[in-house]
C-alpha cells in the first residue's frame, strides 16, 4: 500500500520512536516531589522548549491532547466579547464555536478581508477571530497577516488552526495558534495551545491545575518528548518541503492529464496537500478504485467514522454539492518519495479513464 494520506496523519518519525522508547523506560508524574517526579518534569519541560523553538515559536507552550483541545481552549477561554470563524475551518473550531459569526471565504478558499472589516466594524466588542492558517482539504493557505492587522485594530485576537501548516511554513504571528504532533510524524494525542500573552486567556475551571491552570490533567510527557522529537527532526531537514511540493505538484500535473481539475490551483497552498476533482466521478468510487489499486488517499476531511462526508469547505468556495463530491484530497509528507507520486499518476490515469468510459 503506498501511503498518500499525510494530511489525515503521517507515520511517525524514527526520531520520534526512538526519543519515546528512551523516555519510557523511566516514568513517574511530572508533578511528583520525588527524584523521579523531578526528572519527569525536567524532562516534560524540556520537551516543552524545543517544541517552540522548533516551530519557530517565542511564547507560551501549553501542552494538550492534540489540535481539537488546544482549540477547544482557545475558543471557549479567549478574553473576547464575540466569536467569529471562517467559512472553511476544520470541525474541531465549527463544532466548538457555536453561534460564531461566519466569515465567508473566496472561491480560492481565503477568507474575504471585506467580510472581516465589516464583521469587525459592527462586532460588540472585541473579537477572537479564528482563521485557520492552512486548509485541510485544500491547501490553501489564508491571509493571515492581513487578518491579524484588521483583528488587532479592532482590540480583537486571532487564533490560528496551524494544525496543517505546522513544521512546513513559519507560523504566522496570531495571539493564538493551535499544533498538533501527528500530522508531523510525532504521536497523536499530543499537541499544543501556542499563547503570545497567556493574559489573553482565562483559566480553566478549577482543577489539577496544571498547564498553568489552562489545561488541567496530567500531563502527557511521553507525548510531548515525541512531539519535540519529531518537529525538531522537520526543522533540520531543510528543503523537505520544496521537495514535497515538486512531487505534490507532479501528481497535479498527472491528475490533470487525466481529465482532472486541481482545487484552487492559483491560490497560495501547503507544499504537502492536493484536492483532485474528477468531473462526473464520485469521490467515494475514486477512492475505492485507488484503494484497490494500492493508493490510501482521501474524500474531503477523513472524519472520525471514516465515512465521506459532503465537504462543507468545498461548498463555501461555490462548489455545487455534486462537484463537491467528486474531489479526493492526496497528501505527501516527509517520507514520501517521487517513485510513490509517480505510481500514483499511473493508477489515478487508469482509475480516470475506466470512471469516465463508464461515465460516458
Ligand atoms: N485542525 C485541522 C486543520 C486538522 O486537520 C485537524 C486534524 O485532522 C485538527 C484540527 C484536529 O487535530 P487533532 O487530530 O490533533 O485533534
Amino acid at each position: 500500500m503506498i501511503y498518500l494520506d499525510y494530511a489525515a496523519t503521517a507515520p511517525l518519525s524514527p526520531t520520534a520512536i526512538d526519543a519515546m522508547a528512551g523516555a519510557a523506560r523511566g516514568w513517574a508524574n511530572p508533578s511528583s516531589v520525588h527524584a523521579p517526579g523531578r526528572a519527569a518534569r525536567a524532562a516534560l519541560e524540556e520537551a516543552r522548549g524545543a517544541i517552540g523553538a522548533a516551530l519557530g515559536f517565542h511564547g507560551s507552550v501549553i501542552l494538550t491532547s492534540g489540535g481539537t483541545e488546544a482549540l477547544g481552549i482557545a475558543l471557549r477561554q479567549a478574553r473576547a466579547a464575540v466569536r467569529m470563524v471562517s467559512a472553511s475551518e476544520h470541525a474541531a473550531v465549527l463544532g466548538q464555536a457555536p453561534g460564531a459569526a461566519v466569515i465567508p471565504v473566496n472561491a480560492d478558499g481565503q477568507v474575504r478581508l471585506d467580510r472581516l472589516e465589516a464583521m469587525l466594524g459592527e462586532a460588540d466588542g472585541p473579537a477572537l477571530v479564528a482563521v485557520m492558517h492552512a486548509n485541510n482539504e485544500t491547501g490553501t493557505v489564508q491571509p493571515l497577516p492581513e487578518v491579524i492587522r484588521l483583528t488587532r485594530a479592532r482590540g480583537g485576537l486571532v487564533l490560528a488552526d496551524c494544525v496543517q501548516s505546522a513544521g512546513k511554513l513559519p507560523l504566522p504571528d496570531a495571539d493564538l495558534i493551535a499544533v498538533s504532533a501527528h500530522k508531523l510524524g510525532g504521536p497523536a494525542g499530543a499537541g499544543a495551545l501556542l499563547v503570545r500573552d497567556p493574559a489573553c486567556l482565562q483559566p480553566a475551571p478549577p482543577a489539577g491545575g496544571q498547564e498553568r491552570g489552562f489545561r488541567p490533567g496530567t500531563e502527557n510527557w511521553l507525548g510531548a518528548i515525541g512531539f519535540a522529537a519529531a518537529a525538531q527532526a522537520r526543522a533540520a531537514d531543510t528543503g523537505w518541503t520544496e521537495r514535497a511540493a515538486g512531487l505534490r505538484e507532479a501528481i497535479e500535473a498527472a491528475a490533470v492529464a487525466a481529465g482532472g481539475e486541481v482545487i484552487a490551483a492559483h491560490a497560495p497552498r501547503l507544499p504537502t496537500i492536493a484536492c483532485l476533482r474528477l468531473p462526473g466521478v464520485d469521490a467515494m468510487l475514486q477512492l475505492m478504485q485507488l484503494d484497490l489499486a494500492g493508493f490510501a488517499v482521501s474524500a474531503g476531511a477523513a472524519c472520525s467514522s471514516g465515512k465521506v462526508k459532503g465537504s462543507h469547505v468545498l461548498r463555501a468556495m461555490g462548489l455545487g454539492a455534486e462537484a463537491a463530491g467528486e474531489a479526493i484530497r492526496v497528501s505527501v509528507g516527509w517520507n514520501t518519495t517521487a517513485a510513490e507520486c509517480d505510481a500514483f499518476g499511473r493508477a489515478y490515469g487508469d482509475m480516470a479513464r475506466a470512471m469516465l468510459r463508464k461515465a460516458a
